[in-house]
């Protein structure tokens, strides 16, 4: 079906005709592409790192989903643990918050794992084996040798983020051992690997405009006082090409010069300081020109910035035409720290931050006790209703690595606890719930209540005391 023609922009990545329009963004190398190379590569040491270093003889960080557990730098959290894994996932979504609130989509540009591998991995090896449109290189390989380059990295990268979620000792298995034997695992990896190889080689910044949500909530996280990447066009414009003699380029020298040139002749000393030259555009990794103003498009990576720059060393204007800036600032108003989502959002991650040190440290301990009431009748009356009796289930919460025995325990003298398995036998990093009845003297109770004491230990250091109130009947015993 024929795609109708529009002459508006639907997407920096669209052709008017509906087709693809592939990207081959040009290098520049300025004063942000030196601090975005050593971070970018930091932070692949760190991607690569984190799965397998051993914290505590566990990885770093390991999602372990056979296992249902989340292994985080020598803690983990078992599959009951959800309290500490929903405050972490609190504390990491606001902190984004509240970074892009102040600083514009920083973790787009300088952190996200897709800039970073395309823009330091993926795309330099394009622009090596195959040059740029604008300056083609003479041994271009054929596309094919890099795609079995590209598809070698993606199998690596496929590797490395499996080892975010299946231990790495199991992963060597399936590096080391015949498909056959792991046929499922085998297809996981290849399925992992397609992927990455689809979305860094193929799909590319379509990932940042069509399918991350970061990207598309841009618009709500963002405020008039957010660091973003603009263009002032109060200095810029009217933008035009400077004439020969006359301007600070001086009488062309190079193809590049004549082409900064203006046709029109229009005069110097009325123009804006962009000479129109477009590099801005033809380095941005998403295709779009920022001389339009804030897009959702932008990812912030500062490559226009630098492009610009060396424009204006070039024309002899001051630097930072584009450059990190705020939509009031690039309006002329004042700058202003205080504002409401700067205030609330940091209010937040405090609590989110400090319930999950809170929910961390009690994960420290080697086991963690939870008692319930038992289901149904709260309490049953015996030897013809001189003693209470109350059900209870104890959860116990196995945090170590080996088996472990736990014996239920109550302090209170005439107080008996019955259980049918006392001590409770539970595998490593296993969690297991018992069932036992503490049955006391109907005397004992004062309104219906009665406080006493549970002690839950393993003889191997581990011992918690749960107070515990028992429920009885609220009137006293009637005479049989
Ligand atoms: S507009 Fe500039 S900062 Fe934004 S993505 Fe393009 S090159 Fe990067
Ligand atoms: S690089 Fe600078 S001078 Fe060139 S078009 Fe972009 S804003 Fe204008």
């Amino acid at each position: 079906m024929p795609v109708p023609e529009t002459k508006e922009r639907v997407l920096s990545t669209l052709n008017a005709d509906g087709s693809r329009r592939k990207l081959r963004p040009r290098l520049a190398r300025g004063a942000f592409h030196w601090k975005r190379l050593p971070l970018g590569w930091g932070l692949i040491a760190l991607f690569v790192a984190c799965p397998l270093l051993q914290v505590g003889g566990k990885p770093a960080i390991l999602l372990d989903l056979g296992r249902r557990q989340f292994s985080f730098f020598g803690r983990t959290m078992l599959a009951t643990d959800t309290v500490v894994l929903m405050l972490l996932l609190v504390t990491l979504v606001v902190a984004v918050f509240l970074a892009t609130a102040l600083f514009g989509r920083v973790w787009c540009g300088w952190a996200c794992p897709q800039t970073v591998y395309m823009e330091l991995v993926y795309r330099p090896l394009e622009r090596l084996l195959e040059g740029t449109r604008a300056a083609k290189r003479g041994s271009v390989l054929p596309a094919i040798t890099k795609h079995a380059l590209f598809l070698a990295l993606s199998f690596a990268l496929a590797h490395v983020f499996l080892a975010y979620f299946v231990p790495w000792s199991e992963l060597s298995g399936w590096l080391t051992r015949s498909p056959l034997e792991h046929p499922g695992a085998f297809l996981t990896m290849l399925a992992t690997a397609a992927l990455v190889h689809f979305d860094f080689a193929l799909f590319r910044e379509q990932t940042c405009l069509l399918a991350c949500p970061y990207g598309r909530l841009q618009a709500v996280l963002l405020d008039r006082q957010s660091w973003i990447i603009g263009y002032d066009a109060r200095r810029g414009e009217p933008r035009g090409k400077r004439r020969a003699g006359g301007s600070a380029l001086g009488a062309p020298r190079t193809r590049a010069e004549a082409s900064l040139e203006d046709p029109r002749g229009d005069r110097a000393e009325e123009r804006g300081h962009c000479i129109d030259c477009g590099l801005c555009a033809r380095v941005c990794p998403t295709g779009i020109d920022i001389r339009d103003g804030l897009q959702m498009e932008c990812v912030g990576c500062t490559q226009c910035i630098d492009a610009c720059d060396s424009v204006m060393r070039k024309v002899g204007h001051p630097p930072r035409l584009i450059r990190y800036t705020s939509q009031d600032e690039l309006a002329g108003k004042p700058r202003r720290l205080l504002r409401p989502r700067v205030v609330v959002y940091p209010l937040i991650l405090i609590a989110a931050v400090t319930g999950f040190g809170i929910a961390l440290g009690r994960s420290a301990r080697s086991a963690e006790v939870t008692v319930l009431r038992g289901i149904g009748s709260p309490y049953a009356l015996l030897a013809g209703g001189a003693e209470v009796s109350n059900q209870l289930r104890v959860k116990i919460v196995n945090r170590t690595s080996a088996r472990r025995r736990y014996r239920i325990a109550i302090a209170e003298a005439g107080v008996r606890l019955v259980a049918p398995e006392n001590p409770v036998s539970i595998r490593g990093e296993r969690s297991a719930t018992a069932t036992a009845f503490v049955i006391a003297p109907r005397a004992r109770f004062v309104q219906g209540r009665l406080a006493v004491t549970l002690r839950v230990s393993d003889g191997e250091g581990f011992e918690q005391v749960i107070p515990y109130g028992l429920l009885g009947p609220a009137g006293t015993r009637r005479a049989p």
